[in-house]
């Protein structure tokens, strides 16, 4: 169900404009309206959904496979030298706009951007304990 005060839902609904890329029957593409790079766009569910906590598995296919094919004419159209694939879950991890999306976003060789993160160094102790507390 879409959700009234969802800026992607009123994107789906036509009741915002976006520049659309590509569609299918669950999924649509457009660009990010601040990218990072030339040719960073989103891949949104048709389906309103909060983030990676919540939705339906069947999302991650459907996103997955119109990422794919996006990022498969990024690299024959753009000419990229890579792409990444980024999603953020809560505002602990930058999410901004709570429709689940994934961005595609296209990398060049001599582009700026760099790792957001700095590897840690943690002891074995550390990491033997954060195993024994995530394994299923
Ligand atoms: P998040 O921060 O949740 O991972 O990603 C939200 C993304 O949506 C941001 O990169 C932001 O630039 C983009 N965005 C926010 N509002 C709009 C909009 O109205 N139209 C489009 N095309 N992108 C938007
Ligand atoms: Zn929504």
């Amino acid at each position: 169900m879409a959700d009234d005060d969802c800026i992607f839902c009123k994107i789906v609904a036509g009741e915002l404009p976006a520049r659309k890329v590509d569609e299918d029957e669950h999924t649509i593409a457009f660009m990010d309206i601040a990218p990072w790079t030339r040719g960073h766009a989103l891949v949104i569910p048709r389906e309103h959904t909060r983030n990676l906590y919540e939705a339906p598995a069947e999302t991650f296919e459907h996103v997955g496979v119109a990422a794919q094919r996006l990022a498969l004419r990024m690299r024959d159209r753009l000419g990229c030298d890579g792409v990444n694939t980024l999603n953020s879950c809560e505002p602990a991890a930058w999410q901004t706009v709570f429709h689940y999306h994934l961005h595609v976003i296209p990398r060049y060789d001599d582009d700026p951007l760099q790792l957001p993160g700095k590897p840690q160094d943690p002891s074995d102790e550390e990491l033997d304990a954060v195993t024994e507390e995530l394994r299923g």
